[in-house]
């Protein structure tokens, strides 16, 4: 019988994957696991492949590989299912944390009004900003817990430099569980790296863009690069992103007359658009009156496309999902101010320098960076892991009050 357990040797999974026929694997959990959800054996017996037909052996040996990876993960789905969800990322609603947002960098190479303050921020020392290893130990931490998406952001993720290498590294937690890794990205220094990244487990890109005129674009960033991102969009989709979503802030009296023509901009690009209501972030100088609610929006593009039609949404979904019947693409509408989703979030964030934060719009902060720094064991940081989801309130404070309260501004949040 053969065995092999997927936490202690991740990197050859991969190589399990082309080297044992297909029919002599199936998974089971190590009955005395830790408290990782995912530490799982590898014994012998799958039934045979009864539907792999092609009589080309590299067909058939590619089909093999794919029903075994699909039957892997039909598996881990099924173990998950029976298994109670890890206590540390459960917080007091029962909201069970699946969905990590790392912040890799707090610098950028635009300077979006919405979120980057006029006056700047202050960057924190290089050597307060988490290094790679450190990084890289909290994923796998986190996915080894029940985390199943991560998400880079920053600052501009892509102004790090060993972005391409962290890509690879986070790509070989997918064994432990990791089924998603995503990027947001203003697309300006992207285009170059996107195959590497793709080639290196990325399978998710959310590109932002919050006007289709060039010259706004310079105003809205105070940066230009309008034409890179629209190009970044075309090889997201070449390359066979699916779905390649585009998000778009909207503001009134900026672009918020522009919405019809993102909508537009679906007709025959199979982008996900979704309009994001401007929030209040430390700085930014939010005010009411700029804040379009989502209402307002759906209203204005059925007055144009009375078909516009509301699609299903997947329990933990942030963004109402419409299309215009017949659109190649589709849009949505991210409503955190005017009907805000706290009650199915499952999201927690790491910031650039290492703070766990439970909630976007919470001031509350734990440096896991300075745990690790300070020589402690991963059974110490779940321990205050635990504690800070545990804290987490049951839904931000509100519109009126959040204008008020002290958060960071975005750009060291990490969207
Ligand atoms: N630099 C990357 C980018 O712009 O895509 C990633 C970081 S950025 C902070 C992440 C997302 O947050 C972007 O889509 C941005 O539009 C959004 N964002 C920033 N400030 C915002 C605000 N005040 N309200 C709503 N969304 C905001
Ligand atoms: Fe930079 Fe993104 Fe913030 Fe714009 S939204 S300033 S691109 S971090």
């Amino acid at each position: 019988m053969r065995s092999l357990s997927l936490l202690s040797r991740p990197r050859h999974f991969a190589f399990l994957l082309r080297a044992v026929p297909a029919s002599q694997i199936a998974i089971t959990p190590i009955a005395s696991a830790s408290r990782s959800k995912r530490n799982y054996s590898l014994p012998a017996v799958v039934p045979e492949d009864e539907d792999v037909t092609t009589a080309d052996p590299l067909r058939r040996q590619q089909q093999q590989q794919q029903r075994l990876s699909d039957r892997v993960q039909a598996k881990i789905a099924a173990i998950d299912q029976e298994r109670p969800f890890s206590q540390a990322l459960t917080d007091n609603f029962s909201r069970q944390h699946t969905y990590l947002r790392i912040s890799l960098t707090e610098r950028c190479n635009l300077r979006c009004t919405y979120c980057m303050p006029a006056e700047g921020v202050e960057l924190s020392p290089n050597e307060a900003i988490m290094t790679t290893p450190e990084i890289i130990r909290l994923a796998r931490l986190f996915v080894k817990e029940g985390i199943t998406k991560i998400r880079l952001t920053g600052g501009e993720p892509t102004v790090r430099k060993d972005i391409v290498e962290l890509v690879e590294q986070l790509g070989e937690l997918q064994p432990l569980g990791l089924k998603t890794i995503a990027m947001t990205s203003n697309g300006i220094a992207l285009r170059r790296k996107l195959p590497s990244l793709i080639s290196n487990g990325m399978n998710l890109i959310n590109l932002s863009l919050d006007t289709l005129d060039r010259f706004k674009f310079e105003l809205m960033t105070r940066r230009k690069g309008f034409e890179r991102v629209m190009e970044t969009i075309d090889d997201a989709l070449a390359l066979g992103l699916d779905p390649v979503k585009v998000n778009c802030v909207v503001m009134r009296g900026t672009n918020d007359k522009e919405v019809l023509d993102f909508v537009e901009f679906t007709r025959n690009k199979k982008v996900d658009v979704r309009f994001i209501e401007y929030m209040p972030f430390g700085g930014n100088k939010w005010k009411e009156n700029k804040l379009v609610p989502y209402q307002e929006l759906i209203e204005n593009i059925r007055a144009v496309h009375p078909t516009f039609k509301k699609l299903v949404d997947d329990p933990n979904d942030t963004s109402k999902a419409y299309h215009v019947p017949g659109f190649a693409g589709q849009v949505g509408f991210i409503t955190s101010m005017s009907d805000h989703f706290c009650g199915t979030c499952n999201r927690l964030r790491i910031t650039a320098d290492g703070n766990l934060k439970v909630c976007l719009f919470g001031n509350a902060e734990v440096s896991l960076r300075d745990m690790m720094r300070q020589g402690k064991t991963d059974e110490e940081l779940l321990e205050v892991i635990e504690m800070a989801v545990k804290n987490k309130k049951k839904q931000h404070a509100g519109m009126s009050n959040l204008v008020n309260m002290k958060n960071r501004p975005m750009i060291l949040i990490g969207g």
